[in-house]
């Protein structure tokens, strides 16, 4: 029988009781690795009010005890990082480096969470009227919940709940039902650092619980990271219910090429950053804007992405593993197919291939489309998948024009050799994270994650101090300390004299 994967709530580990299971599979193989559950209304209700409890006592731990527990953490998660490399790419397909990516990129968030005490550091001014002191105190908000998607089953979840409980908060996870096992094994650590059971709760499910996450009353605050659609709902609906949100949703990012760029530096980029992950990373580069002679390097780039070929996670040779599920290679074949009837020149098509041994696998091959117009669905869609766009432009300018009128704005880079022109770009871009010769300018964790336009919605972002901002309030306190001699029959007064 298939393993049935279990849940946390009220510091325990439950199976649900629920009659709806999802399989989870093996993306090379089709294989069912568990089963996942729908949690039902009742357990969801029991993992929310379980932390609503927590909080009362969880809140009052001394910070420098909170920051012990996450030095624990941060320490038991690199003891554990191979293994837990290993059961994510199992469920993911990514190739073992990848994996290891992207539980190397979560430990740094729990790193960082390490430091909160100076990062719940208040501000004091002395004197604000006569004998009166004006200081501020940051305070967690209760129970705050995180839905995360399928593609960082590591990272993400680290950027939301390490944060958030160190700050004094406690936490509902809703991890991606497709890939629920790593964050299981994150919370089995996270109880092993020495944290209380109840201060994390893992429940599972899709869009019904979620919706329930969305509407209930002892939810402060909800992150969420996912795709386009449902970060404007989770947004809409979440605020709607006055609840604090931060959504980081898809993207579409540009790498501009510049003819004074590092050729081979480019074309190794390119080649990485497109087909990387197979391109289900929300900063992979989907658009290259090849400027001026830099045109003349399309058909470099097509030798070097035909290069990049998928495999088993276990196969050191394979570049990249297998799409997450049959269902998201169909879209991205139909995404493909709408590029070759919108007329855009197919240079590399990746569909049909084959991977020995693993008949069944989701393997997509690096495609390449040129002649691409904004007006095609592969421009203005998402693709999520290991398939370039390339354009191109006359002018610096011309390719700024391009991606500020993209509607997203997750990740861009340049590549140049000219400072002026860099300055250019960092300055005018539209774009929340810029990266000069750098193909994907994801933050560390002392910066935050920032996405902007239609990749973000919200005003505070993940990790590094906006994240103890969305995760607190702010307290301010305005105080006078009487001296002794001051007469016991002083006029009463109710104002400060400033
Ligand atoms: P998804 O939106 O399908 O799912 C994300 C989460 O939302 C999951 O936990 C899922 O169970 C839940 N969900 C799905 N449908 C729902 C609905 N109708 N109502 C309520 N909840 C629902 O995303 P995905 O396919 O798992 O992840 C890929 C997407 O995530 C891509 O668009 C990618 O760009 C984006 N992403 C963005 C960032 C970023 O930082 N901007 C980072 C990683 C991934």
């Amino acid at each position: 029988m298939t393993r049935k994967v279990s849940m946390f709530i009220d510091g325990q580990s439950v199976i649900s009781e629920s009659a709806d299971w999802m399989d989870v599979t093996d993306p090379a193989t089709q294989e069912a690795i568990c089963q996942v559950p729908m949690a039902t209304e009742a357990e969801m209700e029991k993992a929310i009010a379980s932390a609503k409890k927590a909080f009362e006592t969880w809140k009052d731990v001394p910070v420098t005890k909170r920051a012990r527990m996450m030095l624990n953490y941060q320490h038991l998660l690199k003891e554990h990082h191979d293994e837990l490399a290993e059961i994510l790419a199992e469920e993911t397909g990514k190739n073992f480096e990848d994996a290891k990516g992207d539980v190397w990129r979560g430990i740094e968030v729990a790193e960082h969470a390490a430091n909160i005490p100076s990062m719940m550091m208040g501000e004091t001014v002395e004197n604000v009227a006569s004998q009166v002191d004006t200081y501020s105190l940051i305070q967690p908000l209760g129970v705050c919940a995180g839905i995360t998607p399928f593609n960082f089953p590591a990272m993400i979840p680290l950027w939301m709940f390490p944060m958030a409980v160190v700050c004094g908060n406690t936490f509902v996870l809703k991890p991606s039902e497709q890939d629920p096992n790593t964050p299981m094994r994150l919370a089995e650590l996270f109880y092993e650092a020495g944290f209380p059971r109840d201060v994390l709760q893992v429940v599972h499910g899709g869009k019904d619980q979620v919706n329930q996450i969305l509407h209930h009353e002892d939810i402060q605050a909800i992150s969420f990271v996912g795709s386009v659609p449902v970060g404007e709902h989770i947004y809409k609906t979440g605020t709607d219910n006055l609840k604090r949100v931060q959504a980081f949703a898809g993207a579409k990012n540009h790498m501009v090429v510049m003819p004074d760029a590092n050729k081979n530096q480019v074309i190794n980029n390119i080649a990485g950053s497109s087909c990387g992950a197979a391109g289900q990373r929300c900063m992979a580069i989907s658009v290259a804007v090849l400027v001026g002679e830099a045109k003349d390097w399309l058909e470099e780039i097509k030798g070097k992405m035909s290069e990049m070929q998928p495999g088993y996670w276990k196969d050191p040779k394979s570049f990249y593993g297998p799409l997450i599920s049959p269902q998201a290679k169909a879209k991205v074949e139909s995404l493909i197919q709408s590029g070759v009837d919108e007329g855009a020149d197919l240079m590399l098509d990746g569909r049909n291939l084959k991977v020995e041994g693993y008949p069944d696998g989701n393997w997509l091959g690096p495609s390449l489309f040129s002649n691409v117009t904004t007006e095609m669905r592969i421009y203005n869609e998402e693709i999520f998948g290991p398939v370039l766009c390339v354009m191109t432009a006359d002018t610096l300018e011309e390719a700024i024009e391009l991606i500020n009128n993209n509607p997203y704005g997750n990740g861009t880079s340049l590549f140049t050799s000219s400072g002026a022109a860099a300055r250019k770009f960092q300055h005018e871009i539209k774009v929340g994270q810029v990266g000069i010769n750098i193909p994907i300018p994801v933050p560390l964790p002392f910066f935050s994650f920032t996405g902007w336009r239609k990749s973000f919605y919200g005003d505070q972002h993940a990790y590094g101090k906006q994240a103890v901002r969305f995760y607190t309030e702010t307290k301010t306190i305005t105080a006078r300390w009487f001296e002794s001699d001051i007469p016991d029959d002083a006029a009463p007064n109710a104002t400060i004299n400033l």
